[in-house]
């Protein structure tokens, strides 16, 4: 995993499978059912590392041949937040590697008076004080959602939060460093800059499009 002088918060995940998966996400050609899967799988290996921080305690466990003492995860379960819509597609592979996550819900818009960004749902457990959160979404870009739901989470008394994107534009982790820097960025790939519509470049286009068909 990489680490930059410039961001310290974020982590790129460099593992060579990430990388070639997200090569193919990233081709204009990739349909939606292999873009669906591919999410799917990267959000999968990029919450292997984003969880090797998470404390364990010991436990006695019966083998078939003695007792022994083994390690479960420690706390309270983890809970995974995607920011809606796109986040939904990060959801399915994260919850396969830690079947027993809550999973809470936010959505977003924007208000055109103010361009601030504003809940209209936003769902998570009520002990959220006592859990580790991760919140996702696949595009971190302007950083003005990503801020916006971190904020929302620690009023519902959320301290442990970690994002989760796939690819990142220095924009989006500038602004949502600045506005949290006790939150952990992990993504797949830095991308270079944002466009003057607000995409990531070189990206992958509009991800919820991109998974929901609805290009
Ligand atoms: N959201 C997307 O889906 N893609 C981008 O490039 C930026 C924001």
């Amino acid at each position: 995993m990489d680490t930059s002088k410039e961001f310290p918060t974020l982590r790129v995940v460099t593992h060579p499978l990430v990388q070639h998966k997200l090569t193919i996400l990233r081709d204009r050609s990739t349909p939606t059912k292999i873009f669906k899967e591919l999410v799917e799988e990267i959000a999968m290996l990029m919450a292997y590392e984003a969880t090797s921080g998470i404390p364990l305690d010991d436990v006695r466990v019966d083998t078939p041949l003695e007792s022994t003492v083994g390690h479960q995860l420690s706390g309270k379960k983890l809970t995974l937040v995607p920011i809606l819509r796109a986040g939904l597609g990060m959801v399915d592979g994260i919850y396969r590697l830690v079947p027993n996550a809550r999973i809470g819900h936010i959505g977003l818009y924007r208000n055109h008076d103010t361009l601030e960004p504003v809940d209209y749902y936003f769902k998570v457990p009520s002990d959220a004080a006592e859990r580790d959160f991760f919140v996702l979404d696949p595009m971190l870009a302007t950083g003005g959602s990503a801020a916006a739901a971190v904020t929302s989470l620690k009023r519902a008394g959320a301290t442990r939060i970690r994002f989760l994107c796939l690819v990142a534009a220095p924009e989006g982790v500038r602004r949502l460093s600045k506005a949290h820097p006790d939150v952990t960025v992990f993504c797949a790939s830095l991308d270079r800059e944002l466009n003057a519509q607000g995409y990531i470049l070189p990206g992958l286009g509009d991800a919820g499009d991109r998974l929901f068909g609805t290009r």
